[in-house]
């Protein structure tokens, strides 16, 4: 048995084989990895066959997730591959924002240069690649978004239904346009992310649908390539710390995975430190690291950000997170406020690179970090953009329009709002009339 199912709870650590299809351990309700008995290898043979197959014209070579096969071998046929050509994102080097954060220097992987503008393509591929495997006709997911655009792009590449389900009103229009557009069955339901999260586990322990959250171990699978990738690309020498941004904790878990792997099968020689990050209103791992609890999940009834793709207040890999941060000793979570996700996301804009508001918890995470002492300015700092700018203008063109507000109640109009973000990098439009003369003025010219 090369890969196996595997529950997370050290005192159970049942095993299961891949095409069984669980969400949790039927024997004590613990989450579930994919693991794996990885044969001997040369890692430096390993590293030239993952780099030699960026050139190569095979489509499953051509992904930036299924060219490291070798650590992710759960597929038994690997006809059941779909692609997109995700991952093979870039590394900035972002000068203005390690200057924000007080860093010589800062370097930034934009996964939201995928496809479909999210990280969440690197897990996709793999869920949906699984769920042919076990025959799938349906996959389902609850979404802050990002997942449900996705899974509605790959769903629809591989004909088969895609059914989402969202919390009425609360996600971008970014993000909802390209669900409607790949074709999936969109519900919105009445109620947030945790309440759609329920109904949609509940209906898939009921059903043939086939749960694609990050609950689902085969994506995580797939969001470990990240690590992989961000290791390649600093030819394999280790950063000193790779800060994330953490909603449902999915990537943060999957990416330490992927980095212990690494570490295991002598890919790299040490681990880097991890850090998470969460926005104020939507914070129970922050909050349950602040006070030093490791065992219940501090929810959050009703998370509050503006970050959408992160307003989760019941985690569903907490414990998986928690374990990460064990792997990569010295880091730790942390939270941020709006008006410093805010700002941040400007000045990553201002670098000419630019990412939803999510993605900029980092920056402003790793701000009060240099701050305070806990990062020095010399570190080599990684942080992982998680989705594109494009996702959520609204977000973007109120906060430069110095109109962004903390609650804001719509329905077609703003009808009322509070809490007023200060844009303290805002770019406003200007207005002047059809004249070359008053242009000139305006630009200087
Ligand atoms: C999904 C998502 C997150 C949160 O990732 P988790 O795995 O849920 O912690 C952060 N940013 C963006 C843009 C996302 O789409």
């Amino acid at each position: 048995m090369l890969a196996y199912l595997q529950c997370i709870n050290k005192n159970c650590h049942e095993k299961f084989p891949v095409i069984a299809k669980l969400y949790h351990c039927p024997k004590c309700e613990s989450l579930l990895d994919v693991n794996y008995e990885f044969p001997k290898t040369d890692p430096e043979e390993l590293k030239a066959l993952f780099r030699a197959r960026r050139s190569s014209l095979i489509p499953k070579d051509q992904s930036g997730v299924w060219r490291f096969r070798e650590l992710i071998p759960f597929l038994s046929d690997e006809q059941n591959i779909v692609t997109l050509f995700e991952g093979n994102t870039p590394i900035y080097d972002a000068p203005k924002s390690a200057t924000f954060a007080g860093l010589k220097k800062l370097l930034l992987k934009h996964q939201g240069l995928n496809p479909t503008g999210s990280f969440k393509d690197n897990g996709m591929t793999t869920g949906v690649a699984q769920a042919q495997a076990l025959g799938a006709k349906a996959v389902a997911c609850a979404s802050t978004g990002n997942t449900s655009a996705s899974m509605a792009a790959y769903a629809s590449r591989a004909g088969m239904l895609a059914a989402v389900f969202i919390p009425s009103g609360q996600i971008a229009y970014g993000k909802l346009s390209q669900s409607l557009d790949y074709g999936a069955k969109t519900l919105q339901i009445d109620g947030d992310f945790d309440a759609a999260m329920k109904l949609v586990l509940e209906l898939s322990q009921e059903t043939d649908l086939y749960l694609l959250n990050s609950i689902n171990p085969f994506r995580l699978e797939g969001q470990k390539t990240i690590a992989f990738e961000l290791l390649e690309q600093c030819g394999w020498q280790v950063p000193d710390r790779i800060v994330i941004p953490g909603g449902n904790l999915g990537n943060s878990s999957a990416i330490g995975k992927g980095l212990a792997e690494a570490y295991q099968l002598g890919l790299i020689d040490r681990m880097p430190k991890m850090h998470i990050i969460q926005a104020e209103g939507a914070s129970p791992l922050a909050q349950m690291w602040a006070k030093g609890e490791r065992e219940k999940l501090l929810a959050v009834d009703k998370a509050t950000t503006l970050a959408t793709a992160i307003k989760i207040g019941h985690p569903v890999s907490w414990q998986k997170a928690l374990r990460a941060l064990d792997w990569c000793v010295g880091g730790g979570c942390h939270q941020v406020s709006e008006q410093e996700i805010a700002d941040a996301k400007a000045i990553i804009g201002s670098d000419g690179i630019g990412c939803e508001p999510a993605s900029a918890v980092t920056l402003a995470g790793i701000r009060n970090l240099v701050n305070s002492g806990v990062i020095d300015k010399e570190e080599r700092v990684i942080a992982v953009l998680t989705g594109n700018l494009l996702k959520d203008p609204d977000y973007t063109v109120n906060y430069h329009l110095d109109s962004l507000y903390q609650k804001s109640q719509t329905k077609t109009e703003i009808i009322s709002h509070q809490d007023k973000i200060v844009a303290n990098f805002a770019n406003k439009p200007v207005q002047v009339s059809a004249e070359k003369t008053k242009i000139k003025e305006v630009l200087g010219l």
